[in-house]
């Protein structure tokens, strides 16, 4: 598959031809190597970063993984050895749950103190450490990918836990990351299918980036940003019916693609290309049953079945618009903040979580207020805008029927857990309260209402094409 090389080459010059450059970081991402057999290329890969002989840390949970009929780990050691010396560096405890806290981080750091090179291999929470570790000790680092369950393997971000919060930690890109057909198709397939919906996420996060430049909230919008991963939106639709199979080309497009749309939010310098309104329905599922002390399914399969419902938001409230006009509101602060603390002080009755999100939300509130002329000027122009948002956005029942060929979950009952539908409701109506991103939610709060009524008759639609509840 020469033609991986190809896409970051052709990536390369674009993003340098970009009219946008300015709003955009370098790709720091040195090379994806994909294909059938792309793991028999790791000790060249390797070669080409540090000297023969040199010793190379090899980062890895517990848990077992398989490459075809062979022990992954193993296979990756010996091909290492061959030419390396190899310090493995094992992550968490034996059942594989590892977590990216700082007494984590620390001590896989200082177990990978002077080499010469780290090799990762891993999908998630331990890719996100290796980048993390590359980053304290400015080091070559090459991913093998275990899985194509995520976008945020090829971006210069990790997700660490701070204090027990999540928070997005800039990191270090990696040099290489490795895209191997029997190791990705080995992975238990709801990873494949998550990664397919954290990819749907674009057609409704580009959107909402679109959006919240437009209503002047948040300026840094990058067309090019966004077109490098929405441009293999159609590409991505047409791919779903193979992820049904065991079909491995499919699985390393997947990941290819996530290649991409991580490269997206890198070179953009923050999520905003692939997470919108989904996302944040998605981080209210979590904290949901973070305060119950529960589990929730796996990320990217959440987003997929929140962005079908985010989709369908776009297109009703683009009808609606379209046949009424944009009125737009602009609620009183004490009001809102009532509202956020009836959604988050039920969840967490000592305040602070409704106080931390009421600090993000009313920077948001305090922009829309600060923008009245400019907003009402939009409202008039809406027309203006649809052509773009006729590129990005995407007929919710093609979406539906897409993921559903794949046999990805687009119901919030098909989660795994499922999510109740009291829950779903509730992060739905409430998504637009934490943070001070601005998405569609937003729009409809700020003109014909984002009320429990409106919600029901969005999982009314929903529940007509197969999603939803
Ligand atoms: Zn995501």
């Amino acid at each position: 598959m020469g033609a991986t090389t190809d896409l970051l080459g052709a990536l390369r010059e674009r993003l340098a031809a970009a009219p946008d450059a300015d709003r955009l970081r370098p790709l720091g991402l040195g090379r994806v190597i994909a294909g059938p057999d792309a793991l028999a290329e790791l000790p060249a890969a390797v070669a080409a970063l540090v000297p023969a002989g040199a010793e190379v840390a090899l980062l890895a949970d517990r848990m077992p993984m398989r490459r075809g009929e062979e022990d992954l780990k193993p296979a990756v050691r010996a091909l290492l050895e061959a030419d390396f010396e190899v310090r493995p560096v094992e992550a968490g405890p034996a059942d594989g749950d590892v977590h990216a806290d700082e007494e984590t981080l620390a001590a896989l750091t200082a177990a990978a103190a002077g080499v010469a090179a780290i090799v990762t291999v891993a999908s998630g929470t331990v890719a996100d450490l290796g980048k993390a570790i590359a980053a304290a000790h400015r080091l070559p680092h090459l991913i093998v990918q275990t899985a194509a369950s995520v976008n945020g393997f090829a971006d210069d971000q990790s997700v660490l836990l701070r204090s027990g919060v999540k928070r997005t930690t800039p990191s270090r890109w990696p040099d290489v990351l490795l895209l191997d057909g029997p190791t990705l198709l080995a992975a238990p397939r709801p990873m494949s299918l998550a990664g397919l919906g954290d990819l749907v996420s674009m057609f409704t996060a580009s959107p909402d980036w679109l959006l919240a430049s437009a209503v002047g909230i948040d300026e840094s919008y990058a067309p090019t940003a966004v077109a490098i991963g929405r441009d293999h939106g159609e590409e991505l639709l047409e791919l779903a019916p193979r992820l049904a199979g065991d079909d491995a080309a499919a699985v390393v497009r997947l990941a290819e693609i996530l290649a991409v749309s991580g490269i997206a939010m890198g070179v953009a310098g923050r999520t905003a290309p692939s997470s919108g309104m989904e996302h944040t329905v998605s981080h209210l599922i979590e904290m949901a049953a973070a305060s119950r002390g529960a589990q929730t399914a796996l990320h990217g399969a959440k987003v997929g079945v929140t962005t079908i419902v985010a989709a369908l938001v776009w297109e009703r409230l683009r009808a609606r618009i379209e046949a009424d006009g944009l009125e737009l509101r602009f609620p009183e602060p004490a009001a809102m903040e009532a509202r956020v603390r009836r959604a988050f002080d039920p969840l967490d009755p000592s305040g602070a979580m409704a106080a931390e999100c009421w600090s993000d939300y009313a920077r948001k509130l305090e922009r829309w207020q600060a923008n009245r002329s400019r907003l009402e000027r939009l409202a008039r122009e809406w027309g203006a805008l649809q052509p773009r948002l006729d590129q990005l956005t995407v007929d919710p029942a093609r979406l539906v029927a897409a993921m559903r060929t794949a046999g990805a979950p687009t119901r919030f009952s098909e989660l795994d857990p499922a999510v109740d539908p009291d829950t779903a409701r509730w992060a739905l109506a409430n998504c637009h309260l934490m943070r001070d991103r601005f998405t569609i939610a937003d729009l409809a709060c700020f003109s014909s209402g984002w009320e429990e009524a409106d919600v029901e008759a969005v999982l009314g639609e929903a529940a007509s094409l197969g999603a939803g509840l």
